[in-house]
């Protein structure tokens, strides 16, 4: 079972992956957590190389980047962990590159998720998760995390985010059997309530 999560800054995307594993795990399911950009050595890297020079890296390339990130991730960690039968639980995906960079960067929604999917041969998830979120709380939320990290909250104008937003909920429109959206205004056990009732029927399914 691959469980994708999606959603802007300050969702609750790490908190409900968290709360979604104890869950599957104490149900006896091997559980793999793990998050894009960054889920492999070599994706720290690509993480590294994207976010500390955000703004210096020519929109084509940063997607061409996460590309590059998610094909090692999906082939040296994602395939082999469902070819296991676990249950793979991944914090962002190739939604998240259609979203950012597709409507974001304005790069086009179709050419970044054909990228996407060559780079993963195809490989979609069974259930993508997506925390909506007014993109202005999503940003109050991260202001008051003691992590918070600033440059990110200074660096993205509203109306990219705004974009995102907007994208995430016409993906989700287009494939509502693939798609979960969740209030993410909503508690955390709330929100993991709709969450864990998805994803049983998924695994009784
Ligand atoms: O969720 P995470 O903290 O890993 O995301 C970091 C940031 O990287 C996001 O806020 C977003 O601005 C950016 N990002 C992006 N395109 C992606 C994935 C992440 O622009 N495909």
């Amino acid at each position: 079972l691959f469980v994708t999560l999606e959603g802007g800054d300050g969702a609750g995307k790490s908190t409900q992956s968290t709360l979604l594993a104890d869950w599957l795990r104490e149900a006896g399911r091997t559980v793999v957590t793990t998050r894009e950009p960054g889920g492999t050595d070599l994706g720290v890297e690509i993480r590294h190389l994207v976010q500390h020079r955000r703004g210096h890296v020519a929109p084509r390339a940063e997607a061409l980047l996460y590309a590059a990130d998610r094909a090692h991730h999906v082939a040296t960690l994602v395939r082999p962990a469902l070819e296991r039968g676990d249950v793979v639980l991944q914090d962002r995906y190739l939604d998240s590159s259609v979203a950012y960079q597709g409507a974001g960067r304005v790069l086009g929604t179709d050419e970044v998720r054909d990228l996407s999917l060559w780079a993963v041969d195809g490989l979609l998830p069974d259930l993508t998760i997506l925390l909506d979120l007014d993109p202005a709380e999503g940003r109050r939320r991260m202001a008051a995390r003691v992590d918070a990290p600033y440059d990110r909250l200074e660096e993205a104008p509203d109306d990219l985010h705004v974009r995102v937003r907007d994208q995430y909920l016409a993906l989700a429109a287009a494939e509502p059997e693939r798609f979960l959206v969740v209030d993410a205004a909503g508690s955390p056990d709330e929100i993991h309530a709709a969450v864990r009732a998805r994803v049983a029927a998924l695994l009784e399914g």
